[in-house]
């Protein structure tokens, strides 16, 4: 077995990418980063990050691991296999770790054409959003080898309360679309639960607090129903990237001629509220196209009574 990382290397420091490489570099690993824009380096360059210039001299900079954590697929691609990509500096014996939520299928090649190189690749997208990465306590589903895996674990451990193996290379990401469904369906649950709530008259507070406790609670309605209820939509998750991975979830589920009619209608919801300009929204913002349907809105104090 081969040994545990000692350092990182960590490329995308967006919403999700800069509070996680701020962890590794508080729990004591050497870090290199790199950011398309650069700015965005600053922060962790005072706390002592160092600073490379493009992806292949954050591989060259010889870190055992190298994190990325990217908006989608095509940027996953160009990071690591483009003209200044991580494989042009990358050394025998290296691992990309790919914290992104991007599609299984090109994973699995992406790990095929990183091993031809000598470098290993872990597929680890999280779940737990912006709270959950400044924290440490995203939930970490990981597909690749089993050494590979156990190599960064440690590592993992500081960003995640839990670090499952899933599988081969590209079940992580599987797992995220598994888990993009789920979050989906629970999200048009809570907003459907409480537009009837408020088109009832029933106050929507004390049906999330009731509900919250019994067999139609979910993450969903519990954090995300009292923003809601208040029209607060400012995000931790951005509708446009949850419109990215549904994008993965239809293709993968038509590769399979599986039909996931609820998902479905849950992208239509987001879809609306992003043809009416609310793509940088958070993700409880479903909600508006439930309000333009129903009449209605949820922040005001008229009374909404109306049980025909
Ligand atoms: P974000 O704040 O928009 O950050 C995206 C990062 O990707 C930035 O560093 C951006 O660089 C970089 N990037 C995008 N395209 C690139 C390209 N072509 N080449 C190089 N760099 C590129 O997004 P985020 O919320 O941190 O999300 C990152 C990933 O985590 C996504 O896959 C998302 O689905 C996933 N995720 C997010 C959450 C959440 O709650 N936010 C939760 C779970 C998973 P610039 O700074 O130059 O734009």
């Amino acid at each position: 077995m081969s040994e545990a990382i000692d350092s990182i290397g960590y490329a995308g420091l967006g919403i999700m990418g800069a509070p996680m490489a701020g962890n590794l570099l508080a729990a004591g690993y050497p870090v290199t980063v790199w950011n398309r824009s650069p700015e965005k380096t600053r922060t962790l360059a005072e706390k002592g990050a160092a600073v490379v210039d493009c992806p292949r001299d954050l591989a060259a900079s010889g870190a055992d691991a190298l994190f990325l954590n990217l908006t989608d697929t095509s940027a996953v691609e160009e990071v690591v296999f483009g003209d200044e990509g991580l494989l042009r500096g990358a050394s025998n014996g290296q691992l990309v770790v790919d914290n992104s939520t991007i599609d299984p299928l090109a994973t699995q090649r992406f790990a095929e054409r990183a091993a031809e190189h000598g470098v290993a690749w872990v597929d680890a997208p999280v779940s737990g959003g912006d709270v959950g990465a400044k924290n440490g306590t995203l939930a970490i589903m990981a597909g690749g080898e089993a050494e590979a895996l156990e190599r960064v674990r440690p590592g993992l451990e500081v960003l995640g309360s839990a670090v499952t193996h899933v599988g081969e290379a590209g079940m992580g990401q599987a797992c995220k679309a598994c888990n993009q469904v789920a979050v989906a369906c629970n999200l048009m649950g809570a907003c459907e639960s409480l537009a009837l709530a408020k088109r009832m008259g029933l106050d929507p507070e004390k049906m999330i607090e009731v509900v919250s406790s019994g067999a139609g609670g979910s993450w969903q309605l519990a954090n995300l129903g009292p923003k809601i209820v208040h029209g607060d939509h400012d995000p931790g998750f951005m509708v446009e990237l949850f419109l990215k991975d549904l994008g993965i979830v239809d293709e993968t589920a038509r590769a399979l001629r599986l039909a996931l009619t609820g998902t479905s209608v849950a992208e239509g919801y987001f879809r609306s509220v992003a043809a009416e300009g609310g793509e940088k929204l958070g993700t409880q913002a479903m909600a508006k196209a439930l309000e333009k349907l129903g009449g209605f809105r949820f922040d005001s104090s008229g009374d909404e009574r109306n049980t025909g």
